[in-house]
């Protein structure tokens, strides 16, 4: 399908030479605890069915998780957080995400990132996020018929997704609503059609997590909105 098909360019994408250098080097160096393991070293493209009622935005996979599984969220804490909460709101078959192949599977979501490629630092630049830009687009797009809901994790998530949101054919208010922790916008659709929910949440990184900022109830909290405002 249409969704596959964007899948495999997207997995094949070169367009940023820091992170393309970057991906490979932390595939071929490795970690030691996962020295035996093949890494995936290329971008990771969106989880879940294409017939998902609500999406999961993050920011951008980690250099020794989904750039080593080639899963998005998979291998990494920010996965064990994501998905354990996922699992007990009723979204994910099992509380856990090892490796493709381990079972997973999304009930109505699907997981997405606006840069693609695991970035030195976590931190992407404003040029590489609008390089990626489009690969998040058409992805939004190729869900919209179905795709009532999005949580976002982080603000850096939440900057880059509202032009998105309005390329893929939302209206955003000017000026754009401000990211926070259990923000709630509604936007309407270009031409009529189901308006989109879309949810600010914390980002599940180790360091937000480890302070507190966010906890796994809190998560919880959002996800559990979100599931019933896609109708799920
Ligand atoms: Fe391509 Fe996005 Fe990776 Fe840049 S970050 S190389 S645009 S997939």
């Amino acid at each position: 399908d249409d969704l596959k098909a964007l899948d495999e360019l997207v997995i094949g994408c070169r367009a940023c030479p820091r992170l393309v250098a970057w991906r490979e080097e932390v595939a071929r160096v490795k970690r030691a605890a996962f020295r035996d393991e093949e890494y995936w070293g290329r971008p990771v493209p969106g989880f879940g069915p294409p017939d998902a009622a609500l999406a999961i935005v993050g920011l951008a996979p980690a250099a020794h998780g989904a750039n080593r599984t080639g899963r998005m969220f998979t291998g990494d804490r920010s996965g064990d957080v994501l998905y354990a909460a996922m699992h007990a709101v009723g979204l994910a078959s099992q509380p856990t995400a090892v490796r493709i192949g381990d079972g997973l599977e999304l009930y109505g979501t699907r997981l997405a990132a606006p840069v693609r490629c695991a970035p030195p630092d976590n931190k992407p630049t404003p040029a590489e996020r609008d390089t990626c830009r489009p690969w998040l687009a058409r992805e939004l797009e190729l869900l919209r018929p179905t795709l009532r809901a999005v949580v976002v994790l982080g603000g850096f998530g939440w900057q880059a997704l509202l032009p998105v949101l309005a390329e893929a054919g939302w209206q955003v208010p000017r000026p754009r609503p401000k990211f926070g922790h259990g923000v709630r916008v509604t936007l309407p659709a270009d031409e009529g059609g189901p308006p989109l929910e879309v949810f600010g949440c914390y980002h599940v990184s180790q360091r937000n997590t480890s302070t507190g900022l966010v906890t796994p109830a809190m998560v919880e909290d959002v996800l559990h909105t979100a599931k019933a405002a896609a109708g799920l």
